[in-house]
């Protein structure tokens, strides 16, 4: 890199990439610039997905495609991008696979490509990979689409429907399927002795509350999925 240039790399473009992206070329930057206006800076984000995912609503985007419609749940990346300009900014569809912090260079893939990409800062955004692609990106959003459309498939014709966990995501995911699909037994397991165990436990009760009066899912609670047989898994 050049002394007057300091190239940023971020790696992983969703929740935290997306934002950090943001929030470096509209505020962090520009006050840098102010302080020392010889300097430039430049932003490339690695990530293999073309489209930002919206995971937060996918609970309510397995129920069918119109609860809520895939163009709410992605949005794509270069339309989120496309104010800035060349010198500031580079979006690459790749994957990260190996970063050599000495020599300050990130190994990107690129489809059948390799390239070493050189930082001076680097933002790494990668978040976590469930095991599902209903609930993170697995590399493309295409296996997030496909398990979407195999859930609005199979489960209104599904007579039972266990979900196993009981936090943010498991319980509103039991919720809405069963607001949804009133005809098929939903159950919700609970590692816990209470859903929601991270909040107070007056939320606890209200969520079961709701779960079991309102949409009529059974609550089980200190039960761990230890052994999963072959069956559609969500
Ligand atoms: C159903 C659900 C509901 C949620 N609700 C809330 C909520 O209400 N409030 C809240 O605060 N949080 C919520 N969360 C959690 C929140 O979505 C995550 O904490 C957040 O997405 C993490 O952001 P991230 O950028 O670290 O990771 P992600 O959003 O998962 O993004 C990771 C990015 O990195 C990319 N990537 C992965 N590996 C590589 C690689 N090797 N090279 C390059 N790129 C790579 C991925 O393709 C992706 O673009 C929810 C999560 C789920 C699943």
């Amino acid at each position: 890199m050049s002394s007057n240039n300091h190239e940023i790399l971020v790696l992983g473009g969703n929740m935290g990439g997306v934002n950090a992206v943001h929030n470096l070329l509209r505020s962090t930057i520009p006050t840098l610039k102010r302080l020392n206006p010889s300097k430039s800076y430049h932003v490339t984000l690695v990530t293999p997905n073309t489209d930002f995912f919206y995971k937060i609503g996918s609970p309510r985007a397995l129920i069918n495609a119109t609860a809520l419609p895939y163009s709410k749940l992605f949005r794509p990346l270069s339309e989120a991008f496309s104010q800035y300009d060349a010198s500031q900014f580079t979006l690459v569809h790749g994957v990260a696979s190996s970063l050599d912090a000495s020599m300050r260079t990130v190994t990107v893939t690129t489809g059948t490509e390799e390239k070493q990409i050189q930082y001076d800062s680097l933002i790494i955004s990668t978040g976590t990979t469930s095991k599902s692609p209903l609930w993170t990106l697995h590399n493309d959003q295409s296996l997030t689409t496909k398990a979407l459309e195999s859930m609005h498939t199979e489960l209104p014709k599904a007579k039972t429907v266990v979900v196993a966990g009981g936090g943010a995501v498991g319980v509103e995911t039991a919720g809405e399927i069963a607001a949804a699909h009133p005809s098929c037994k939903v159950t919700l397991l609970s590692g816990s002795h209470r859903v929601l165990d991270r909040v107070k436990e007056a939320t606890s009760i209200r969520a079961q509350d709701y779960l079991e009066k309102v949409v009529h899912v059974e609550v089980v609670h200190n039960v761990r999925v230890d052994i999963r047989e072959k069956s559609t898994s969500i």
